[in-house]
């Protein structure tokens, strides 16, 4: 068994990135995985293909159409706005088992190209309430996919304790702070780079990026 491949979670935006550069950074050989979920913004897979092209990450894009079928939200129905969760529920970009199926998906592809390293850009500090997001979570699917298929996947959640302008901050630390500034997509409304400014999403990684700016220039 190959102990330096890893497989990459890799959806184009901001965190799943900078997961794809860390992976670069600490393993010989790197895939990355994506899902076609029907994303209301066909954008998304075609700036992760970009970027898997551009570093020269072997790509796969498995077809996860059924789970639009299952969940209709607001990432996959052009008719659904954006809401943002209130009272501890999550938003109406939440889509119930979704980071379970595909990190179950990921890990499939994995073992077949022997690579039992698998990355991922989940986070629990940036408060959006997801719960398959949560690091609990994460440690008990491992276990999970470890027996399901009888072989030793180690889940690497590289940016699963810090805040969106540490997330920054770890980018730039591996030199890719502008790659993924002007070619990440993570704007609700598909607007690559910057966005669309107004988004939650687009907020949330502008106060990160402003903050880490800020911290930099003081330092
Ligand atoms: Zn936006």
């Amino acid at each position: 068994m190959r102990k330096d491949k890893a497989i990459v979670v890799f959806s184009g935006g901001q965190d799943s990135t900078t997961c794809l550069f860390w992976a670069k950074n600490n393993f010989k050989e790197v895939v990355a995985v994506s899902f076609d979920y029907n994303q209301k913004h066909i954008a998304e897979l075609e700036c992760a293909r970009n970027i898997a092209a551009e570093l020269g990450v072997e790509h796969h894009i498995l077809d996860m159409k059924l789970l639009a079928q299952l969940a209709p939200n607001a990432l996959t129905r052009p008719d659904m706005e954006i809401r943002q969760g209130g009272e501890g529920a999550p938003p109406n970009t939440f889509v119930d088992g979704r980071n379970m199926l595909f990190l179950t998906f990921a890990a499939v592809l994995a073992k077949q190209l022997d690579a039992p390293h698998i990355i991922t850009g989940v986070c629990e500090t940036d408060f959006s309430g997801y719960p398959d997001c949560r690091d609990i979570f994460i440690k008990s699917l491992n276990v999970t996919l470890n027996l399901a298929m009888d072989y030793q996947f180690v889940i690497h959640t590289p940016i699963m304790w810090i805040d969106k302008a540490e997330t920054w901050k770890l980018a730039d630390e591996l030199g890719a702070l502008d790659f993924i500034r002007e070619k990440t997509l993570t704007c609700y409304n598909g607007i690559i780079g910057d966005g669309c400014g107004e988004c939650p999403a687009c907020v949330l990684r502008k106060r990160g990026l402003d903050s880490y700016l800020k911290s930099k220039n003081i330092l």
